[in-house]
């Protein structure tokens, strides 16, 4: 294959005609909680900090990235704000000409204090992980407390962040009984609602799989109590939203178990450890970090990327091999 591109850069079209416009990016792969479907309790083959990307390896990435068309980037993780000086990063990549939409998705426990330096910073967009609004099961689920969770989101609120999404992680004999209340914590915040079906990743596959909830059923229940009408998310991406008749409040529903996304995926991964992913569910990577340290020059770096587009698999097998998976959602950057 000739991997030299010259000319005017190219858009990022994978050889599934699907144009790649948004990356994914781990800050880390450490978290302050251990939410038992991601991250096996006691977990602790973390990357080395010599390993991960420094802030001026990761801007440069992504500046080449933005000249290749990507105009969006989430910071995640693991937790992306137990990272030190997020919001100094975040001013960097805001910075970059195209880059038009810098978001994050945070487990919000650090949030209070941080809040308005992220906002200050370019951070238009967050999500926040949030299964349950009872204390003593939310402990059981992530091994943390609720309430900086709830004084992160309050502040995210107060410092303007719009639109805060909660995201759920529906899952059966664990947290089906309170969808209703996540609904009506949501309307009295503002805050958007999405639904996740839980996904076999890594060690933590059979948790994840044992209390799997086909996200219909959740729609189905929630219509017996609710008006769902269709509704619309701009930039959406692959939730299917509902809404809540005569209210803002909108419902996003994400399945990539039970009606995946792939035809539509627009997005890549970049690891703490500068590690490309080209699926969440697939092992087709190229490791950028040694390349960068090598010194590596823009045009090279260029081309690396547009050859690596060339290895996107067509789908996920979550599914089909839910044991096929080897990665953490931590380490690959949820
Ligand atoms: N720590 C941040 C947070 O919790 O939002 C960002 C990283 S986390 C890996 C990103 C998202 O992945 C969260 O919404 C989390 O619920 C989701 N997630 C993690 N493991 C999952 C799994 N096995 N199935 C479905 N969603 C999962
Ligand atoms: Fe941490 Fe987010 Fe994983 Fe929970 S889902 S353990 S908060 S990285």
């Amino acid at each position: 294959m000739n991997n030299t591109h010259t000319g005017q850069n190219p858009a990022l079209i994978d050889p599934f005609g699907r144009r790649i416009e948004y990356v994914r990016l781990s800050l880390t792969d450490k978290c302050n909680l251990r939410c038992f479907y991601c991250m096996p309790k006691g977990h602790k083959d973390f990357e080395q900090p010599e390993n991960w990307l420094t802030f001026d390896e990761i801007e440069r990435v992504i500046k080449a990235f933005t000249k290749l068309g990507v105009a969006r980037v989430r910071l995640t993780g693991g937790e992306p704000l137990v990272r030190k000086n997020v919001a100094e990063l975040a001013s960097r990549l805001t910075a970059l000409p195209g880059l038009d939409d810098l978001s994050l998705s945070t487990n919000a426990t650090l949030l209070n204090n941080q809040a308005q330096a992220l906002k200050h910073a370019g951070i238009s967009r967050i999500n926040v992980s949030l299964d349950s609004l009872k204390a003593e099961r939310f402990k059981q689920i992530t091994g943390g407390d609720l309430q900086p969770v709830l004084d992160g989101l309050m502040a995210a609120k107060r410092a303007g962040f719009s639109p805060i999404k909660i995201n759920v992680v529906a899952m059966k004999d664990i947290n089906d009984d309170e969808f209703e209340d996540m609904v009506k914590f949501c309307l009295q915040h503002d805050f958007t609602l999405r639904f996740i079906e839980t996904m076999p990743m890594g060690a933590t596959g059979d948790d994840a799989t044992n209390h799997y909830l086909d996200l219909q059923t959740v729609k189905q229940q929630l219509s017996q109590s609710f008006d769902l009408i269709p509704g619309v998310m701009p930039g959406g991406g692959p939730a299917r939203y509902v809404q809540i008749k005569n209210t803002d409040l909108r419902i996003g529903f994400i399945t990539p178990i039970s009606q995946h996304f792939c035809e539509s995926c627009n997005r890549v991964r970049l690891s703490t450890d500068g590690t490309l992913y080209l699926c969440l569910g697939q092992d087709d990577k190229v490791e950028l970090r040694p390349l960068l340290r090598a010194g590596i020059s823009d045009d090279e770096l260029k081309n690396i990327l547009i050859d690596a587009i060339g290895l996107k698999p067509e789908k996920h097998e979550f599914k089909e091999k839910p044991e096929q998976v080897v990665r953490l959602m931590s380490m690959t950057g949820g």
